[in-house]
């Protein structure tokens, strides 16, 4: 139901990566650079349809090049203070993603640690409100058929997302 993997969002044939965008859907720096320079410039011509994202929603394009089908883009907060909303909207950003992979039928959805690049989101903050997100979705939608893996791009990244995981398990005991 929920797997942590250390590597490339781009490598993973999937049905679906999100990519951590950003309102212009023009690409960018990140992992929203490497999903363009992967999907090819076929990627670009469809996000130039869309006008945009806002931040806390998410929009599906095909993946082109990529070994993934779709490409789920979403737009994290940038992280100032913890004052502006910034956990509402990334729990948003993951709850829009999901809900658009249950409307396409998708079974199998990667996430990159959304926010917590140039967005400056910290890791040790993000992970639990990601991973508890994902958790409260599928208690939420007990009937779903849906495998969600987080791929993580470095390892401090990646042990925060598992111990998030640990942590919560442990309060639920
Ligand atoms: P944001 O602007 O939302 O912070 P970034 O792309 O700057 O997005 O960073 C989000 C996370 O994605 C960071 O942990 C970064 O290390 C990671 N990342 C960068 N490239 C890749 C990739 N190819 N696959 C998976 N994760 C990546």
């Amino acid at each position: 139901m929920i797997e942590f993997y250390l590597g490339d969002i781009t490598t993973l044939k999937t049905d679906a990566i999100v990519n951590a965008a950003n309102n212009s859907l023009l690409g960018g720096g990140g992992v929203d650079g490497a999903i363009h320079r992967a999907a090819g410039p076929k990627l670009l011509e469809e996000c130039r349809t869309k006008n945009g994202c806002q931040t806390g929603q998410a929009c599906l394009t095909r993946g082109y090049n990529l070994p993934a089908k779709y490409v789920i883009h979403t737009v994290g907060p940038i992280y100032r203070n913890g004052k502006n909303n910034e956990q509402e909207l990334l729990a948003s950003c993951y709850i829009e993603s999901l809900k658009l992979a249950q409307k396409e039928h998708i079974k199998n959805i990667v996430f990159p640690s959304i926010s917590t690049g140039a967005y400056g989101y910290p890791v040790n903050l993000a992970a639990p409100v990601a991973v508890k997100t994902v958790l409260e979705f599928f208690k939420s939608h007990q009937d779903i058929e849906l495998k969600v893996t987080f791929c993580l791009f470095d390892e401090r990244t990646y042990n925060a997302y598992v111990n998030a995981y640990a942590q919560l398990q442990q309060e639920t005991l």
